[in-house]
């Protein structure tokens, strides 16, 4: 299903009234560009970030993971070029002080590509085609554009005679997998080709507005090194690269609903490649503001272990214990934004139903093993020992490590209908037999139908239904 500008409006709504996102300091008017994430988001994140690492790092034998800090010397983005050229060029509004990003001021109303112009040719091309502010709608008075950093600086304070030293929070994971490359191959005794995975906090000083939890300043990234032998030809790196693509694939896919028809892959064309980067493809989504960036998987060489030996005078190579070859591992990169899957997961999930007369719900179709909760548990009635029998079994599964939600009020039509439009695949109810027998019924999301014989299982074989 493809999606339109207002489905935008109606998912933020939808997020915001059932408790996955939430507006950051929406009390104090907001912050742009942040969001928080409420009860049932939490639980979608961590799901999502642990199936990430099933599939990529848990069901493989050749893969580690890592946990970097956030703040690191500064000399890694030096040596990185995140200093020098991790920049975005600005351009501003005299008359409203409205501050944007010239790229997408002279694509959005020129259709034009400028990545590489310089910032003259920039401001020439906005004051000669009088661009239009896009906030007021009237022709700007525009600055000259120019680029600005996109790190978030602050200072550490020492003691010492320097006590005040420039850091940076990390625009990106990557570089944290770097620096440590040399400590995993030795304290895991890691051999080439192998990868190292984190999953972790980035930041960026992004201005454009964020089309929901598309672009945010913080955000969590997923990110693999995944680190080869220096290939001797272009098909040795190409088969590796390709296999990465598919597992990329298979999981958005498989593991996160996501539809074929909503997930293009984008080869960047080699003047677009970054200098670094033999080659670079974008899964790409089509959100309702249009089909954009969900993650990358790059080739990038031996780029990064080359800088950073150079920059930190340490030697960064591996020797083969099989051969005693030297070299620097070369590196594909899969890196994606937790949050842009967030929405892309949503967005597919998202379904209005219609039932026929006259009767529809809202239904959140996740993957199962994604959903905030497995099951619900529904005493049919308050009194009589049902509500207390049916803790006492919500209890039980929570111990097990089962994701549970427990919901007493209103009709059972009612309390279906919650649990259906925040994906929950399965409710039990507890009801008068159940205290009889030890039997409940289990409702199924998608059918909407009772399962077991004569639409009833004993409680005791409940993880057979739920969590196949
Ligand atoms: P874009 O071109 O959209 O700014 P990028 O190419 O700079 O993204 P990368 O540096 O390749 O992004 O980062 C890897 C992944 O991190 C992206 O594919 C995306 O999923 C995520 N990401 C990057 N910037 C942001 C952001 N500001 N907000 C949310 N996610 C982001």
């Amino acid at each position: 299903m493809s999606h339109t500008k207002d489905t935008l409006d109606t998912l933020m709504k939808f997020t915001a009234r059932t408790g996955f996102v939430y507006q950051g300091s929406e009390i104090y008017g907001g912050l742009a560009n942040t969001w928080d994430f409420g009860p049932k988001g939490v639980l979608l994140k961590n799901n999502i970030k642990e199936a990430w690492r099933n599939h990529f790092v848990l069901s493989r034998s050749d893969m580690y993971e890592l946990d970097s800090d956030i703040f690191m010397n500064s000399k890694v983005w030096e040596a990185s070029g995140h200093t020098s050229t991790f920049a975005d060029c600005m351009v501003d509004d005299k008359k409203s002080k409205h501050r944007f990003r010239a790229d997408h001021l002279i694509e959005d109303q020129l259709d034009i590509d400028v990545e590489g112009r310089s910032p003259e040719e920039i401001t020439e091309i906005i004051r000669s085609n009088k661009l239009k502010n896009p906030i007021t709608g009237e022709a700007g008075d525009w600055t000259e554009a120019r680029y600005m950093n996109m790190m978030f600086e602050t200072n550490r304070d020492k003691i010492g005679n320097d006590p005040s030293q420039k850091i940076y929070l990390r625009p990106e994971t990557a570089q944290g997998i770097f620096v440590q490359f040399k400590s995993v191959v030795q304290s895991e005794r890691a051999q080439v080709p192998f990868g190292i995975a984190q999953i972790g906090k980035a930041f960026r000083n992004e201005i454009t507005p964020g089309n929901f939890m598309y672009r945010i300043v913080e955000f969590e990234q997923m990110e693999i090194e995944y680190f080869i032998a220096p290939p001797e030809n272009d098909e040795d790196w190409n088969t590796i690269f390709e296999q990465w693509l598919e597992l990329q694939r298979s999981f958005y896919i498989d593991k996160m609903g996501i539809s074929e028809e909503n997930l293009v892959a984008k080869d960047h064309v080699t003047e677009k490649l970054s200098h670094y980067s033999k080659r670079t493809v974008d899964w790409e989504y089509k959100y309702p503001f249009g089909t954009k960036e969900l993650s990358g998987l790059a080739y990038r060489t031996d780029f990064d272990l080359s800088q950073h030996a150079q920059t930190s005078g340490k030697d960064l190579s591996y020797q083969d214990p099989q051969t005693n070859q030297k070299y620097i591992p070369h590196v594909i990169e899969p890196s994606v934004g937790v949050e842009r899957l967030v929405m892309a997961v949503l967005l597919e999930a998202y379904t209005e139903e219609d039932l026929g007369n006259g009767d529809s719900r809202i239904l959140l179709k996740l993957p199962y093993d994604i959903a905030p909760y497995r099951v619900a548990i529904l005493p049919l009635m308050k009194k009589d020992g049902l509500a207390e029998q049916a803790e006492s079994f919500a209890q039980e599964l929570r111990v097990k490590g089962i994701s549970v939600t427990y919901d007493k009020s209103g009709s059972i039509g009612k309390r279906y209908r919650r649990q259906d439009e925040i994906g929950t695949p399965w409710c039990v109810t507890v009801d008068y037999q159940t205290l009889e027998d030890g039997t409940v019924t289990l409702r199924n999301r998608d059918t909407m139908e009772q399962v077991g014989e004569n639409g009833r299982i004993a409680f005791t074989e409940l993880d057979k239904y739920i969590l196949s």
